[in-house]
């Protein structure tokens, strides 16, 4: 059973106050990520931190927003939270988990209204990271507020400090809180101008959903980082049920009709009276984070305005065009590498097979910090068909090398299944620089592509070839959407906000 949190849920005591007592937040989480390599070895891909839904406007809410949780489990896995509201009260329970373990018939049972947000995150882990679990409800001078964010702010730092001055208490070390705090802080006179004035304080990445007792927000930050979007559910006997999600595919679930993306800087409230929105900010250059088409979104997601899976099989594409090499099979790294893998196949006239099964049954409890257990990290997960790659020259297809110890991995295991040949191509350019923008990236000391060359890496990870995508051709694959422009920070170290961690930054030599 997941430990919960509960915050005004009727019948259950809101433990709270009593956890917030027993707990030290001493150790923001960018402090905690510095102290240590944020990626295990046993789970060694780039993990986004959050995925938001929220509904209005539906008699069963919570498990609406259950249900879009569910399809957006992918964007975290190590907590959840749902907050509804029915008018007049404002519950909010959360627990470390996946959805599905956390939200049980009885917990949901407790959450009633017309109105939700929800949230899936992936967090570090201890109490720290349950207090911080999202939703947030802060009890602030304008009223109750349930506030669930993806992204990272970058200059929450200042603000923090200054809100701290003019005697702001924080209950969690999260960045969500700040907006919150700033919303509180505000002298703008209505609700949503607040709102407007707060987000037009802060910088980075945010795709927000807000709730009061009787009102929803959706917000994305003016650049535009991370997705959302605004979908439909048609009642024949009464008004429409609104639904915000980070990606689509959660509104498949809730048999929603995907209605629009919620634009950069836009601020959309819907009430009983309908659905209204303002720009709050203008004329930022927009920079969508071009790794959602690579990775993290969902193959069945439309995100930016483009559907995920044709960026995938167009950067396969491209990257046989690029970097084509004789062979006689194209095998995925599963999952995430299958669609630019049959994309990769098709141009290239090569045959296409799942030389690699993922066990998808891995639990969590296997990612432990023993070394014993981490040289089996990546046995546990991939295991070769050896039928299907004996004697065989193969293009192996994955979409990052992060350190290049799990890639040398598979390499050696493809080889040893009798591979003759092991050529790896990479749906993306090499990871250079790490992401202040809601992914959790090492530093740039531990990026093995800020540290080696192309053929450096080839070495290091003993393949036959080594050929990642070029940034020109990842740009064509995921062009046509917005028609605006993204970040590709962590390809090339031109960040698009000014407020980065030097820190993180700082090259291999200097820290040695
Ligand atoms: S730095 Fe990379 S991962 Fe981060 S937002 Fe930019 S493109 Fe996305």
């Amino acid at each position: 059973m997941s430990r919960l949190l509960y915050q005004g849920v009727e019948g259950v005591p809101d433990i709270s106050e009593s956890l917030l007592s027993s707990m030290k937040i001493s150790h923001p989480e960018r402090a905690q990520r510095a102290e240590g390599p944020a990626l295990s070895e046993t789970d060694p891909k780039l993990r986004e931190e959050c995925g938001v839904v929220a509904i209005h406007g539906h008699p069963d809410a919570a498990r609406q927003a259950y249900l879009g949780l569910y399809a957006l489990q992918h964007r975290g896995q190590e907590s959840a939270g749902i907050a509804t509201a029915d008018g007049l009260h404002l519950a909010n329970i959360k627990g470390m988990g996946l959805v599905s373990e956390i939200f049980t018939d009885d917990v949901l049972a407790k959450l009633p209204g017309q109105m939700a947000i929800g949230h899936t995150r992936y967090s570090t882990t201890g109490d720290s990271a349950l207090l911080n679990a999202q939703p947030i409800r802060v009890d602030s001078t304008k009223g109750l507020i349930a506030i669930a964010h993806n992204g990272n702010l970058v200059n929450l730092g200042n603000l923090r400090s200054r809100l701290e001055r003019d005697g702001a208490y924080f209950q969690t070390t999260s960045d969500s809180e700040i907006i919150v705090q700033l919303i509180a802080h505000s002298h703008a006179n209505s609700l949503v101008d607040c709102i407007a004035d707060s987000l037009s304080q802060v910088d980075g990445a945010f795709s927000i959903v807000m709730m009061t007792r009787d009102r929803i927000f959706a917000a994305r930050d003016p650049r535009g980082f991370r997705p959302l979007s605004m979908g439909r559910i048609k009642n024949p006997d009464g008004p429409d049920t609104i639904v915000f999600a980070s990606e689509t595919c959660a509104f498949d679930l809730l048999r929603a009709t995907y209605e629009r993306d919620v634009l950069p800087g836009e601020l959309v409230m819907v009430t009983e009276d309908g659905v209204t929105s303002r720009q709050y900010a203008s004329g930022i250059p927009q920079s969508s984070c071009i790794f959602e088409h690579v990775y993290f979104a969902r193959p069945d997601s439309r995100i930016f305005g483009r559907w995920v899976q044709e960026s995938r099989d167009e950067m396969g594409r491209q990257l046989a065009r690029e970097s084509g090499v004789p062979a006689d099979v194209v095998v995925p790294v599963p999952d995430s590498g299958v669609t630019a893998a049959l994309g990769y196949a098709e141009e290239a006239g090569i045959p296409f097979r799942f030389g690699l099964i993922r066990n998808h049954y891995v639990g969590r409890t296997f990612i432990e910090p023993e070394q014993r257990v981490r040289d089996f990290g990546v046995r546990l997960k991939l295991n070769p068909v050896r039928n299907l790659l004996e004697g065989k020259r193969v293009i192996l297809i994955d979409d990052s090398i992060i350190r290049g110890t799990t890639s040398r991995k598979i390499v050696r295991m493809v080889r040893g299944a009798g591979a003759k040949e092991v050529h790896l191509r990479i749906s993306c350019p090499p990871t250079i620089s790490p992401c202040f923008y809601g992914v959790d990236t090492p530093r740039k000391r531990d990026l093995i592509a800020a540290n080696k060359s192309v053929e450096e890496i080839r070495r290091f990870i003993e393949a036959d070839s080594l050929s990642y995508l070029s940034l020109d051709g990842l740009l064509k694959c995921c062009d046509g959407g917005e028609h605006n422009g993204y970040c590709t920070a962590c390809y090339t170290g031109n960040y698009p906000t000014q407020w980065v961690d030097v820190e993180d930054i700082l090259p291999a030599e200097v820290s040695l």
